[in-house]
């Protein structure tokens, strides 16, 4: 495997689907014991078991556990699950999020609120409690080692803006500078803080812009690289942010997106 993070203990948030579910199989095959964490309800359970099977099958180890990431107490839950289960915790991969679209002149105050509340609070709910279990450790980490990683799924969305989807551009905008704040603030304590941005991935979040012959036609012309992504090229980036391969990145953020956000309208104009 390209990167090995044999005996560090994962939680990736939202792991029941989409990029998260492909994460948490990237990290699992990397070596990790992974916490599949997942909503509390009866579907998004029945998809983190299944994940967590497909992890034990492969021969890796895997734990899933329910707790709405927008919630202070289901936090707590979570990584009190991590410290029982695997008794530590070394890397923290911020990934559920949601989109609620609508014109600004009809969107409610729950829309705009339910969206930062997941996208926003809820990866800072999660870093402070990862940064807590970081900074409690008792012994220095050895040279080329960090005592932490924790890596945000954010999306080409921190820096382009987005019609119709405000509250979730404004989340992303936020996470961006959420990010490199812990990054400068936690450096000196050795950990490490980063963002993966997403382009177009194929998963359901966005399935109408991709799941019609004309919808990817119109999708793929924002994208110069000519292909939609899929969850493995972003769990990828994430398992190398979260490897010691990339002990000296702080503070960065990867864009995953085909190139989405070089402006590709520009190509030829001028
Ligand atoms: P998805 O809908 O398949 O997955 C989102 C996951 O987050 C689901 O498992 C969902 O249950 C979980 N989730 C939502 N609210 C939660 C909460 N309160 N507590 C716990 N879990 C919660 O979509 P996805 O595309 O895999 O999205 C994952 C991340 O990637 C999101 O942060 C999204 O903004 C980001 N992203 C996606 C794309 C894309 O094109 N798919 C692009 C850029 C960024």
């Amino acid at each position: 495997h390209a990167v090995d993070l044999s005996g560090r203990v994962a939680i990736v948030t939202g792991a029941n689907s989409g990029i998260g579910r492909g994460i948490a199989l990237e990290l699992a095959a990397a070596g990790a014991k992974v916490v599949v964490n997942h909503r509390p309800n009866e579907d998004s359970e029945r998809r983190a078991a299944e994940v967590v099977q497909q992890i034990v099958d492969a021969g890796g180890q895997a734990v899933a556990a329910a707790a709405d990431i927008s919630r202070e107490d289901d936090v707590d839950h979570l990584f009190r699950v991590a410290a029982d289960h695997f008794q530590g915790l070394d890397i923290l991969v911020n990934n559920a999020g949601i989109e609620q679209p609508a014109a600004i002149q009809d969107m409610t105050l729950a829309q705009w609120q339910k969206v930062i509340d997941t996208n926003l609070t809820g990866q800072f709910l999660c870093a402070r409690a990862a940064s807590r279990v970081f900074l409690n450790r008792q012994a220095p980490p050895p040279a080329g080692e960090a005592a932490g990683k924790i890596v945000f799924i954010s999306s080409v969305h921190e820096v382009i803006p987005w019609a119709f989807q405000s509250n979730y551009a404004a989340s992303k905008g936020g996470v961006s500078l959420l990010m490199q704040s812990l990054a400068q603030e936690l450096a000196p304590m050795k950990i490490r803080v980063n963002s993966v941005a997403p382009g177009a991935i194929r998963t359901p979040i966005n399935a109408p812009a991709w799941n019609t012959p004309e919808s990817l036609a119109s999708l793929l012309k924002l994208i110069p690289y000519g292909r939609i992504g899929e969850p493995e090229d972003v769990a990828r980036a994430v398992a190398w942010l979260a490897s010691d391969d990339s002990d000296y990145v702080t503070g960065s953020t990867l864009f995953v997106d085909g190139g989405m956000t070089l402006y590709p309208g520009f190509r030829g104009a001028g």
